[in-house]
């Protein structure tokens, strides 16, 4: 079948710090691949790359067979390849109602709203209040119907599913899934080969330090942790004790670039310094 988007052996850098090298990556119309990559792995350039908010110094992006790669990403949002950032990109001093508004397109009857207003509650019970003011896991609902909305034919989440509840994440799935059904291709990120991306997502690709690998070899966020292990999770936990918001993680990928270590060791050394800490509480 032919290609809807494609990356083709794109670098991109950040000034002196390359984020992605010679990667490569294919999207089939009603396509759902999932990319994992542990933090700094270059999930998020890589959808930047695909929406026009960052430009590769070396390869091409295709929409359609057309080379788009010096195509705004303005210019690219128009022609339905719609990103939703980590952050959910919402408008925060909107109410929730004008988000979805914005996304709406003028000649809609509206049937795609109320649809989206049926699987998410949320978005007629607060529909008054401003999206900055919803917790995180809120504005991420809100953010993926706000993309569903817009009529994508692409649609490029960065980690949609990072702390939802079982319930609000097993809805997510469910939209992206009727989503792809309909011909939209889904490109979603997590850290890990979760089981829910697994059973959501048609191809896995991996990412380790900006180079495609497959999804197994993902690096290991933490020591001792083994790709796809059912144990991550509960290392995780008890190393670090708490979810790190997505400023935390670019907070600490700053530091431990200043350090010149990797992240990984940067979170170890604290977790073993948190949990030093405790140990010496609890005595
Ligand atoms: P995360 O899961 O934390 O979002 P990621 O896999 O999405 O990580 P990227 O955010 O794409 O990774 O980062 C890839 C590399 O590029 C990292 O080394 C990161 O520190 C660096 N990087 C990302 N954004 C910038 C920036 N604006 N300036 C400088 N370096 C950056």
């Amino acid at each position: 079948m032919a290609q809807l988007l494609s990356l083709e052996r794109c670098d991109v850098s950040y000034g002196p710090v390359r984020a992605l090298t010679g990667v490569s990556l294919d999207l089939q119309p009603g396509e759902i691949v999932g990319v994992v990559g542990a933090l700094g792995a270059g999930k998020t350039t890589l959808m930047r790359a695909l929406a026009g908010l960052v430009q590769p110094s070396h390869g091409s992006v295709r929409l359609d067979g057309e080379d788009i790669t010096r195509l705004p990403w303005d210019a690219r949002a128009r022609l339905g390849i719609v990103h939703v950032p980590a952050g959910g990109g919402l408008f925060p001093t909107l109410t929730v109602a004008e988000n979805l508004m914005l996304a709406e397109a003028p000649q809609s009857n509206g049937e795609r709203r109320v649809r989206l207003e049926h699987m998410f509650p949320l978005l007629v019970e607060r529909r008054r209040q401003t999206a900055g003011s919803l917790s995180g896991g809120e504005q991420r609902q809100l953010a993926v119907a706000r993309g569903a909305l817009s009529r994508p034919r692409v649609l490029l989440l960065d980690e949609p599913l990072l702390g939802l509840s079982p319930v609000t994440g097993a809805t997510v799935m469910r939209l992206l899934t009727q989503l792809g059904r309909e011909g939209v291709a889904i490109l979603i990120s997590e850290e890990r080969p979760t089981d829910d991306l697994r059973a959501l997502a048609g191809r896995l690709v991996g990412l380790r330090a900006g180079h495609v690998v497959g999804a197994a070899e993902v690096m290991p966020a933490f020591p001792g942790q083994v790709a796809g292990g059912g144990d991550l999770e509960r290392v995780e936990v008890e190393m670090v004790g708490l979810p790190l918001s997505t400023r935390d993680r670019r907070a600490l990928q700053t530091i431990a670039q200043a350090r010149g270590i990797p992240v990984g060791r940067l979170i170890a050394e604290l977790a073993h310094r948190h949990t030093e800490e405790n140990a010496e509480e609890w005595e």
